[in-house]
């Protein structure tokens, strides 16, 4: 796609890169197929060809409108279509890059600006948003219908092993799953201390970042990436073999550190040493399979009534991890019988902060999602990734589980 930037972006990196990814760009429309938000609303310019026509208008000098910005908050920052792109366009940076500019031509105001500045602030902070959490959780029963779907019940990490591995892997606690889910760590490290691995979590890291760069605090974002390698730097160097992240949606998001800090002179060459020792868990527990299968063998037998799975990929695993059919193998292998679900490539409507910003579209997309994870009548509904849990769990009366605490229960049976 032949561009012309403005004289405003043209000669910064930013114009630089996205003058790169526009020139990708063939105008094909292949994306737009699958699309979850064209799919619902029916606009090409809320279908990833028409949001890039937006961004190159923008970064041409068009001015823009709220309408514009409308248009581009309502992408899920999913990346199905980066997924479904045959010329490699990385869309979701281009759409930072809009982001940027267009929120700093157009500035939110009101409650939407006041909604932004509080999930800025508050999800980040583990320890604010966990007294919050337990706050909701205490007077859980008594809330309205909406806001208890979005408070699972006060739960336990269950129990630590006490042996130590010379083995070590750095887990990232994270900023809700802490206190959302404690028990998806708790499952994490008594599955590989039985694979002979010892979990070990940094004090210091916190929020992987994601919420600030979703939300175009990208400054803070970064914040969040220096401060975590800070935390997990002394254990990389002290022979911790690397990281291992039970949130997709992190998992993910650490992944960019190098990019994210390739311009830092104190932070790039440790960014990329993290990202190379960076696993998602399924990746981790897939590399042990051949340790994992004994220990399999010896488990009951699965109870019919419990043997049928749905499992959801979330966004963050299958199209930025890019990781298909790890998970699903394993629980296979420790004995579940996986339905079919239809449009697995769709987002569930979690998304990060989109479940609060765009309510609309997020509980369309999660009724749609909680239709096809349900048509195969699973006893379960395993995912990856807190967002999509504690979300999809809003929506449905079967048990929403990390697929770990699923695989830690099985090889408790
Ligand atoms: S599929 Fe790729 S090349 Fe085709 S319109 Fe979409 S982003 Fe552009
Ligand atoms: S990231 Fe998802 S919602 Fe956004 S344009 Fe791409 S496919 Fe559509």
């Amino acid at each position: 796609m032949e561009t012309h930037l403005a004289d405003f972006i043209r000669h910064t990196s930013a114009g630089r890169e996205a003058e790169e990814i526009l020139g990708r760009c063939v105008h094909c429309g292949f994306c737009t197929a699958t699309c979850p938000t064209y799919q619902l609303l029916g606009d090409e310019l809320d279908g990833p060809r028409g949001r890039i026509y937006l961004i190159k208008q923008v970064l041409e000098g068009v001015e823009p409108t709220e309408k514009t910005r409308l248009h581009l908050d309502r992408c899920l920052s999913c990346r199905s279509c980066e997924s479904t792109c045959p010329s490699g366009v990385h869309y979701t940076r281009l759409l930072d890059i809009g982001r940027e500019v267009v929120e700093s031509k157009v500035p939110r105001t009101g409650g939407d600006a006041l909604m932004r500045g509080a999930l800025k602030n508050l999800l980040p902070r583990s320890m604010l948003f966990g007294t919050a959490m337990k706050l909701g959780q205490s007077v859980r029963m008594v809330l309205p219908g909406a806001l208890r779907a979005m408070v699972p019940p006060l739960s336990s990490a269950g129990a630590v092993p006490q042996r130590s591995h010379a083995r070590r892997l750095i887990a990232l606690a994270g900023c809700v799953q802490p206190s959302m889910y404690p028990n998806v760590n708790g499952a994490t490290r008594r599955v590989l201390d039985r694979l002979g691995i010892q979990m070990v979590e940094a004090a210091g890291a916190g929020c992987c970042g994601a919420v600030r760069a979703h939300l175009n605090a990208a400054e803070g974002a970064r914040d969040d990436a220096r401060r975590n390698i800070d935390a997990w730097w002394p254990l990389l160097e002290s022979g911790a073999e690397g990281l291992v992240m039970t949130a997709s949606g992190c998992g993910s998001h650490v992944l960019e550190y190098a990019y994210l800090l390739q311009d830092d002179p104190d932070y790039a060459v440790k960014a990329a040493r993290v990202v190379l020792a960076t696993r998602d868990i399924s990746e981790v527990i897939a590399a042990e399979a051949a340790r994992l299968a004994p220990l399999l063998q010896d488990c009951a037998l699965l109870p019919e009534s419990q043997r049928v799975l749905a499992f959801h990929s979330p966004c963050s695993l299958q199209h930025g991890l890019k990781i298909r059919g790890a998970v699903e193998s394993l629980l296979t292998a420790a004995g579940y019988t996986l339905t079919a679900v239809a449009d697995s490539h769709l987002c569930c409507g979690s998304a990060g902060t989109y479940s609060v910003l765009q309510p609309e579209l997020s509980q369309r997309l999660r009724d749609n999602k909680i239709g096809a994870l349900t048509a195969g009548g699973p006893a379960v509904i395993a995912s990856a990734n807190v967002g999509c849990m504690g979300h999809l769990q809003g929506a449905t009366a079967l048990p929403v589980k990390h697929w770990i605490e699923v695989l830690d229960a099985r090889l408790s049976a």
